[in-house]
């Protein structure tokens, strides 16, 4: 599974359409300061389900609509996609045969969010379910930030343990078992 491409629109600097192509297994994002590298990361997370404000690098979760510039007036809502390629069949389970996998989160100034997958509106669940265990996900170890590092390092054992139990695969039979103690 590879993230394919990224579709951003209203978010944080990005206030038109932006289409940013992932074409081989390594990119590189470079650029001056404040160009927006991190706001593309910061966009990642988001669609994949963050739900903290701050770790997102804004004080509301309302703060990754653009706000607008001395140019540009703010807008009322913005919008992310991500698109996989699941050739490999790794995202198994119902959507093992799709090639192409598409998430997509919006919100708007009120706080609504809408989640999609494929197109279809879904549950923010729906969403952090099918990358459970693939080492992807708003808090996962494959985006490794600045400051992480010692976070980790300074981190509780219970902490500590999220991270290892995601990289071992057992977080998803954990919720899954969360789940089923629940209902
Ligand atoms: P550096 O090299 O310093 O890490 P960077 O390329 O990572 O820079 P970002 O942090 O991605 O830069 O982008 C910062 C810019 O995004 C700032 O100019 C900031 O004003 C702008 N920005 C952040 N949130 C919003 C928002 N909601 N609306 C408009 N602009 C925003
Ligand atoms: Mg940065």
């Amino acid at each position: 599974m590879r993230l394919k491409a990224i579709k951003l629109a209203g978010f944080k600097s990005f206030v038109d359409p932006t289409y940013i192509p992932f074409p081989s297994n390594l990119s590189c994002i470079v650029g001056p300061n404040g160009c927006g590298k991190s706001n593309t990361i910061d966009a990642v997370r988001w669609v994949m389900g963050e739900s903290s404000a701050k770790n997102l690098r804004g004080e509301s979760m309302t703060d990754v609509i653009f706000n607008g510039s001395n140019a540009r007036k703010p807008v009322g809502q913005c919008t992310v996609e991500l698109i996989f390629d699941n050739t490999d069949g790794k995202l198994r389970g119902e959507y093992a045969s799709f090639t192409e996998i598409s998430i997509q989160r919006k919100v708007t100034r009120d706080a609504q969010n809408t989640y999609y997958l494929n197109g279809t509106k879904c549950r923010r669940k729906d969403i952090t379910d099918i990358f459970l265990g693939t080492g992807l996900g708003p808090r996962s170890y494959a985006i490794i930030e600045q400051g992480m590092i010692s976070r980790l390092i300074e981190s509780k054992p219970e902490e500590l343990r999220i991270f290892i139990e995601e990289a071992a695969g057992i977080s998803k039979y954990k919720e899954r078992r969360r789940d089923t103690e629940n209902r």
